[in-house]
């Protein structure tokens, strides 16, 4: 039995085996081996290499008929890494020293090679990068052969183990047989694990090097609520954690009760709660959750899907979907936020070397207007369905509001000259997620109808922690004293500027947050469908009094410790079951 601590970003608790996946859902079923077995493994990994060179030889003289010189080119380049001795050399030494499975040591030696390429600043190189996935994927197929088994044609449940997923492949899983997730990497609010907690898987992440300890169909249990995953576990622990699963399903059940109940503190006032969602079949998980509206539609999930550009009348049916759910309540686009870990870096832009401070969200957006005119379009259009607002994402500055603006009005011109109708007053805001926004929020507030608080880009820009990178993931909290003031300052900036403020990043779906949150000011707050209970079951159990309390002393505190202690021993005097 191993039990290893990681970050926990999604509740829940699990027991099923383990499925380890790998490139392009590549399932790797075992990595390690014991010493008699090396030389099979390396025999193994022989073959494959000349299996794979007869294969390309084969495609190249194919084309030599087609005369297609520059696929010919690629191809010749893969026979050139695959013909390389020391390439050989190297995956079958690893296989040699660390005991471990042909197509382990293949998918590890060629992703450090294709990682060190993309560092390198030539583009000739880097663009390498490529060809050395694409090298490692023809390999894998010749190992793996009929082994390769994708996630969807799942026939028991499991628990996914692997080194990393993208949103799209989690978004992806079958929720049938999927139920339980575990990363080596990741973060708390990296966008593989929103998902996860949006579609209600439980998850850890940051587990730096489960994969190297967990072998195919071993038996993991995944702790949600405390960021545990066990491998292997004993008789005793299972049953202990059957004992606590059970526990769960009651107060999840429990907390059922309170779903149509009204979000009221015990001394009457009045929160509004919506959700965050990423896909249109997700607002009736909302609704049925309790929730009052959509506060962040993430769009650009549209995109990730799939390999073209979405239709406008893609656009306009997932809004007017998500509308017809929340008829008389707000539903509120954002506008698409692709780029940093919402795009693979790969597929659409030459990879960037910084791409969370790159071209990403409204500055790509604005780059691309095309794309960025083909949603306004859709949105307008979808705005007479019902009470759509828009919302800009990371805008830095105020200069960037008004090209943005602007580019509305051009498509709202447009739609006048097509007879199109659409709401006029539509309104429109914007996420105030990075410092430069906070910090001069008092000038955009005037052009805007509402702010909405992103606290996940807002503090991994305020902190410079990279929200994803479990490496640095103790250092990243959005009760830091430095991310507070930020937050303070946008409140009370948009209470004097008299517009609507909700705050819609992972923060708002912490149980220990809830009641500062409620205590600094704010009113709405828009978060993941699961969590829309527990966190109205606090709301229902605390009285402003005592969040204005709260909130008094940690805006007196110096240290993210002291107030994170402080706050969750507030929480469990108030709900001690969840925590
Ligand atoms: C945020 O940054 O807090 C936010 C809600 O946006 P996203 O998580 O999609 O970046
Ligand atoms: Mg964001």
């Amino acid at each position: 039995m191993e039990i290893k601590k990681g970050v926990a970003v999604s509740p829940g608790i699990v027991i099923a085996k383990a499925l380890i996946i790998d490139s392009e859902d590549y399932r790797i079923p075992r990595r390690s081996i014991k010493p008699s077995q090396r030389m099979t493994e390396i025999q193994r990994a022989r073959n494959a290499f000349t299996d794979a060179i007869g294969e390309l030889t084969q495609l190249e003289t194919a084309q030599d008929k087609t005369d297609e010189g520059k696929i010919k080119d690629i191809f010749a380049v893969h026979l050139r890494f695959l013909r390389d001795r020391s390439l050989r050399k190297r995956i079958t030494d690893l296989v040699h020293s660390e005991s471990v499975t042909a197509e382990y040591a293949v998918s590890t030696t060629l992703r450090e090679i294709a990682s060190h390429f993309t560092r390198i600043k030539d583009p000739y190189i880097s663009e390498r990068a490529a060809d050395i996935r694409d090298i490692e994927r023809r390999l894998l197929r010749q190992l793996l052969g009929k082994r390769r088994e994708d996630v969807e044609h799942l026939t028991e449940e499991v628990v996914v183990v692997a080194r990393e997923l993208s949103p799209t492949q989690t978004a992806g899983f079958n929720r049938e047989f999927v139920k339980g997730l575990a990363t080596d990497a990741g973060g708390r609010t990296s966008h593989t694990a929103i998902v996860a907690r949006s579609l209600g898987i439980p998850a850890v992440v940051a587990l730096e090097d489960l994969t190297d300890d967990i072998s195919g169909a071993d038996t993991v249990i995944i702790d949600g609520n405390r960021g545990i995953v066990i491998v292997k576990p004993d008789q005793q622990t299972i049953r202990q954690y059957q004992e606590y699963a059970r526990e769960f399903a009651e107060l999840e059940h429990k907390l059922d009760a309170i779903r149509q109940k009204p979000a009221v503190t015990r001394d009457g006032t009045r929160i509004t709660l919506l959700g965050n969602i990423e896909f249109p079949e997700e607002a009736q998980m909302v609704l049925d959750k309790g929730g009052q509206g959509i506060g962040l539609y993430r769009t650009e999930f549209l995109y990730l899907n799939t390999q073209t550009e979405p239709a406008e009348e893609v656009h306009y049916h997932a809004y007017a979907e998500t509308v017809r759910v929340f008829k008389h309540r707000p539903v509120i686009v954002r506008t698409v936020d692709l780029g940093a870990d919402k795009y693979t870096q790969s597929k659409r832009f030459a990879p960037e070397p910084n791409p969370f401070l790159g071209l990403r969200s409204i500055r790509f957006c604005l780059q691309n207007l095309m794309m960025f005119k083909t949603q306004l379009h859709a949105v307008l259009r979808a705005s007479v369905l019902g009470e759509i607002k828009i919302m800009f994402p990371l805008i830095t500055n105020i200069q960037e509001l008004m090209q943005a603006r602007m580019i509305l009005r051009d498509v709202m011109e447009d739609l006048d000259d097509e007879s199109i109708a659409y709401n006029k007053d539509i309104q429109v805001g914007i996420m105030v997620e990075t410092p430069s926004a906070a910090l001069t929020a008092s000038t955009l507030a005037r052009d805007v109808d509402f702010f909405s608080i992103g606290t996940n880009d807002l503090t991994q820009y305020t902190l410079a922690v990279d929200r994803g990178n479990e490496l640095v993931s103790t250092l990243y909290s959005s009760v830091d004293p430095a991310v507070l003031r930020l937050i303070r300052t946008v409140i009370q900036d948009a209470h004097k500027a008299e517009i609507d403020l909700h705050v819609c990043g992972e923060m708002a779906s912490e149980p220990e947050h809830i009641m500062l949150l409620l205590g600094m000011g704010v009113r709405t707050i828009s978060l993941a469908p699961p969590m829309i209970p527990e966190i109205k079951q606090i709301i229902r159990s605390v009285t402003m009094e005592d969040c204005n309390s709260v909130a008094r002393k940690i805006l007196g505190m110096n240290s993210e410790r002291q107030i994170s202690n402080y706050l969750r021993d507030a929480a469990r005097k108030i709900l001690p079951a969840v925590f």
